[in-house]
């Protein structure tokens, strides 16, 4: 009997730790990772920074079912102007720093005879030029990078600002966003379903009258179980991300061998549903999200970007251009969606006479840089008037 209990208990030790691995998310720099354990109220979620290096953190999702708690959103890994794609992108999220790999090399869309992708590498005339967040982005950049240097030269500056405007599409993202919550409905319940019975309904019965007549039936319905979740994912992912094929079959072998695995199948779902907008645009779609905070710092960050080492002209033409665009979507994303306010000015505290225009940090000095943000001078608060008002910028 005793060694029945502790042979069920390393099996079950097994089984919770394989799955624990799937609750584990490596969060990139230039990524945003909104949570919801409940799948009703979002929020960012910030990684254990002492389970991260240079490039990343990792971050914990809540164990307990249902799954499909996450989705991300990714900054840019490169600049696009009407003239050319610099590897280089100057912003900066609130959590993080630029990403290491970022080399600031300049091309013109005249130079560019082909743009493809090698996994989450984006190629420019078969050649690596910039590692993105994920195989998706790579692509998606691949094929507006292809449009644009196909297209005439006067033709350029809408194929890029159209694609801008894509990123910021709320409405899009809102439609998108419904239509998954209905359909992945049934698939978390069936991953609940094995999750219950995994972990709470073998380890009770198998306590109650041992493993060994249980180990067959109950191995047989989590592979049975698992299969029925792979199908249902295959089916949905194959919808969602219909050009996303390697990672739909990598996932499905993955379930289909190791069945605790596929209770968290609407996790991989869900993560890059609304990939392809901007982490402010996610943030205002996810119900329940209150993160005027970090639309402020992002908007902030775009207007006084922290400063970087790119040099040549034509490289920094791009960046600064590229980021101007993003800073006037985001602008009339905020005012569309009715937040203007939170753009407004900073209140003075106690004996300030200057403050940092990016983080708001209030200092009793009215000169020189913010120390926090490399670049960046501080403005004297008799100076506000001109500078701030963000919101009445964007016109
Ligand atoms: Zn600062």
């Amino acid at each position: 009997m005793f060694d029945f209990i502790s042979d069920g208990q390393t099996l079950l030790f097994i089984l919770v730790l394989l799955y624990l691995t799937e609750c584990l998310v490596w969060l990139k720099k230039q990524s945003v990772a909104f949570v919801s354990p409940s799948g009703k109220r979002w929020r960012l979620a910030a990684p254990k920074s002492w389970l991260g290096n240079a490039n990343g953190a990792l971050l914990f999702l809540s164990p307990l079912p249902p799954p499909g708690q996450i989705v991300l959103s990714h900054l840019l890994p490169v600049s696009i102007s009407p003239s050319g794609v610099c590897a280089f992108n100057s912003q900066v999220l609130p959590s993080g720093s630029r990403p290491a790999t970022q080399t600031g090399e300049f091309v013109p869309f005249s130079s560019i005879k082909q743009a493809g992708s090698d996994g989450a590498y984006l190629l420019l005339n078969n050649e690596k030029f910039a590692k993105c967040a994920t195989p998706k982005q790579a692509k998606a950049l691949a094929s507006v990078i292809t449009s644009a240097a196909q297209a005439k030269v006067s033709k350029r500056e809408s194929i890029v600002r159209s694609w801008v405007a894509k990123q910021f599409d709320a409405r899009a993202a809102e439609k998108l966003w419904r239509e998954a919550e209905e359909e992945i409905g049934s698939l978390q319940e069936l991953c609940t379903i094995l999750f219950l019975f995994l972990f709470v309904a073998v380890p009770t019965i198998a306590t109650v009258f041992g493993l060994q007549q249980l180990l067959i039936p109950a191995g047989a319905t989590m592979i049975a179980l698992a299969v029925l979740i792979g199908i249902m994912f295959f089916r949905l992912h194959r919808k969602f991300f219909p050009a996303e094929s390697q990672e739909r079959f990598e996932n499905l072998l993955k379930m289909i061998l190791c069945p605790p695995v596929s209770i968290r199948a609407a996790d991989i779902i869900t993560r890059h549903l609304l990939s392809d907008y901007s982490p402010i645009v996610v943030a205002s779609v996810l119900p329940g999200t209150k993160e005027q905070q970090f639309v402020r710092a992002f908007a902030l960050d775009l207007q006084h970007p922290l400063k970087h080492e790119v040099t040549e002209a034509k490289a920094v033409e791009t960046i600064a251009w590229a980021a101007a665009e993003q800073l006037k979507a985001s602008l009339a994303h905020v005012e569309r969606a009715g937040d203007a306010s939170l753009l407004g000015p900073i209140k003075r505290e106690g004996d300030s006479v200057a403050y940092c225009p990016r983080c708001g940090i209030q200092f009793v000095v009215s000169e020189g840089e913010c120390p926090d943000c490399p670049g960046v001078e501080l403005v004297g608060f008799a100076d506000q008037r001109e500078e701030v008002q963000l919101s009445h910028r964007s016109g």
